[in-house]
């Protein structure tokens, strides 16, 4: 098996990178370099950028990395930002129409350990079709991240999707898994969710987190909150489910109310105590009501989005 030689696609989804994207991709060329030494991989291997509408010169430092290193760097760049997700999507399936055997995704700021992924390489060599990262600790993260992560991964696993926590989307995917990507049409892909259903075999192996050297975090408040929501609605139908068990619950709480007013009225004869009952029960159904409202809203987001059928992104130009 060990003189099996794959042709591996690096993919590097960048936004607003101009300060690491040089170094990171001479830095992965070395990688690249020593995995091909070892014989493992083709020499057409190679970089594949997906510059995510970044606003800086990130795209101008690609086109020079391109001219510096040929067909080695290939690459994309989106008309506006779309977001982490939907570069990491591009990336996959224009390897894909390039050409590759396997393909791994990694920062552009080199948080996740480049050296892990000749081990990859070599898990796939072995049979894995996916080969997933899980950093060993959360260090590097802000306290808010690392605790939101962790009640993320563990709502998700209560919802069904069971997701190792600690996963990040550093990982290798075989040729095969990208196939199977292609004929997923809906926008919303969440991939952790996506490369877990799919049930091909998966290989985990361990890394080090490191601190960004340079530029700061591309994500905020508001992307992890949107990105975590887009996890649950995209691949768990059991928050529907809860809001069929409160009908059920609720029902059943009615019910005995009905039998206690009913006892009250013509057994006990006691005149009812008014206000303080109903204005709490009126408040507390309220809220209910409203929170279960907003969990369709969710799900009726999702559709609105899945009928529209928009194509997931525009690319603007193309490097080949
Ligand atoms: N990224 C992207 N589009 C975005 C936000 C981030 O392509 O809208 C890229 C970013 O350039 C980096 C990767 O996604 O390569 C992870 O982002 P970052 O390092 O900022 O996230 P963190 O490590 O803080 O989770
Ligand atoms: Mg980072």
């Amino acid at each position: 098996m060990s003189e099996q030689k794959s042709r591996l696609a690096i993919i590097i989804p960048c936004f607003n990178e101009e300060l690491v994207v040089k170094s990171t991709v001479e830095t992965l060329l070395g990688v690249l370099d020593g995995i091909i030494t070892k014989g493992k991989i083709t020499e057409d291997s190679y970089i594949y950028l997906v510059d995510d509408g970044s606003k800086d010169s990130t795209w101008y430092i690609i086109e020079e990395l391109r001219n510096l290193y040929g067909e080695r760097i290939k690459g994309t760049k989106f008309i506006r930002n779309y977001g982490n997700q939907k570069a990491l999507i591009a990336g996959l399936l224009g390897v894909r129409e390039i050409g590759c055997d396997c393909a791994v995704s990694i920062d552009a700021d080199l948080q996740q350990d480049e050296n892990a992924i000749e081990v990859f390489v070599d898990e796939f060599h072995k049979g894995a079709d996916i080969v997933s990262g899980i950093r060993n600790d959360r260090k590097t993260d802000s306290f808010f991240k690392k605790y939101t992560a962790l009640c993320f991964y563990k709502l998700m696993n209560i919802l069904g999707v069971k997701i190792p926590p600690n996963h990040s989307d550093f990982r290798l995917v075989s040729r095969h898994a990208l196939d199977i990507l292609e004929q997923y049409r809906e926008e919303g892909l969440f991939l952790r969710g996506f490369f877990h259903e799919i049930g091909l075999k998966t290989a985990y192996v361990h890394f080090n987190v490191k601190p960004r050297a340079l530029g700061s975090s591309k994500y905020n408040f508001f992307s992890l909150t949107s990105l975590a929501l887009n996890g649950i609605t995209a691949f768990s139908i059991v928050p529907l489910r809860i809001i069929a068990a409160c009908g059920v619950i609720t029902m059943l709480g009615s019910f005995l109310l009905a039998f206690e007013v009913l006892l009250e009225k013509y057994v006990l004869h006691t005149t009812p105590s008014g206000w303080a009952t109903l204005v709490i029960l009126l408040a507390f159904f309220g809220g209910l009501q409203i929170f279960c409202l907003g969990i369709i809203g969710e799900y009726l987001g999702q559709i609105f989005n899945e009928v529209k059928g928009r194509p997931r992104y525009i690319k603007g130009i193309e490097l080949k």
